[in-house]
């Protein structure tokens, strides 16, 4: 298998562990970006003892300057970026008539712009090696729409347009452009919803659990593989049947 140069932005959070975890295991060099240097060592330690080599470097996908110096720190150390998962997300959930321009702009920031900070950085290089992968992770509510969600649910519908439209630009050059979008699995982001709430979503989940971050980084890793060449603008829903539309 042809090892790759993958940065996973959040890849200290459920999702990105998971993520790392499984492209470190097939045989890639794995960056992925941290923001407390104290937490991301400890996560450091952790991989470690997994036997798992992660290059960790400092970023803010929220902040272009950031991601500038994050994407070159990358390049210097493990070549340039061939697979490139958007990752990194917040919530600041609220209904919207209570929403202050920070919290939307906080979310819009750190789900949607980041796309444009991170990916503006290694299309570039992509395009002229004619190889690239790149998989943005959305959300069930970017299709479907939640309460109390305005900001979240606009900033990952917009990322599957960011999608389609890479996509199209890009298929020419050997570049795949993808979205997942995970229904809710059990990470901190999920775990902090109150439980009485998380008990009505796992009712309405036809699967009868949230799913597992492996179940994420499986499909990540089928969409970023040599043979996932003629799969480019599409949308994976994994949330065990919770939502069956587009
Ligand atoms: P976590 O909260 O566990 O992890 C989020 C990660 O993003 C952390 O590593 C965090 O770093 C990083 N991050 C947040 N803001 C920034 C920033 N400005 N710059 C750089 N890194 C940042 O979330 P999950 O693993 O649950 O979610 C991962 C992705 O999956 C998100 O995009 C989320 O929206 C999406 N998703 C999650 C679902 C779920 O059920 N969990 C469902 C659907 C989608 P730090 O430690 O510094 O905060």
């Amino acid at each position: 298998m042809t090892q790759r140069t993958a940065l996973v932005t959040g890849g200290t959070g459920g999702i990105g562990t998971a993520i790392v975890r499984y492209l470190a295991r097939q045989g890639h060099r794995v960056a992925t970006n941290y923001r407390d240097a104290a937490k991301a060592e400890a996560w450091r330690q952790a991989m470690t003892q997994e036997g798992i080599d992660v290059f960790m470097v400092q970023g803010d996908v929220s902040d272009p300057a950031s991601c500038e110096s994050m994407v070159r720190e990358v390049e210097a150390k493990l070549g340039p970026v061939e697979i490139l998962i958007n990752n990194a997300g917040i919530t600041r959930d609220t209904t919207f008539h209570k929403m202050t321009y920070a919290q939307w702009m906080d979310v819009v920031n750190t789900n949607l712009n980041a796309c444009f900070n991170v990916t503006r950085q290694v299309i570039e290089s992509m395009r002229s090696h004619k190889w690239g992968r790149i998989v943005q992770i959305s959300s069930i509510n970017g299709q479907k729409g939640q309460y109390g969600q305005a900001n979240y649910a606009a900033a990952k519908a917009g990322m599957h347009g960011f999608t389609i439209s890479l996509a199209q630009e890009n298929a020419k050059f050997g570049i795949t452009v993808n979205t997942v979008s995970p229904g809710y699995v059990g990470t901190d982001m999920v775990m902090a919803v109150p439980e009485e709430v998380r008990e009505k979503i796992v009712a309405q989940i036809p699967v009868g659990r949230l799913g597992k971050p492996e179940e994420i980084a499986h499909a990540v890793a089928f969409l970023t593989g040599e043979e996932a060449a003629w799969i480019t603008g599409t949308n994976l829903a994994i949330n065990g049947g919770h939502y069956m539309g587009w």
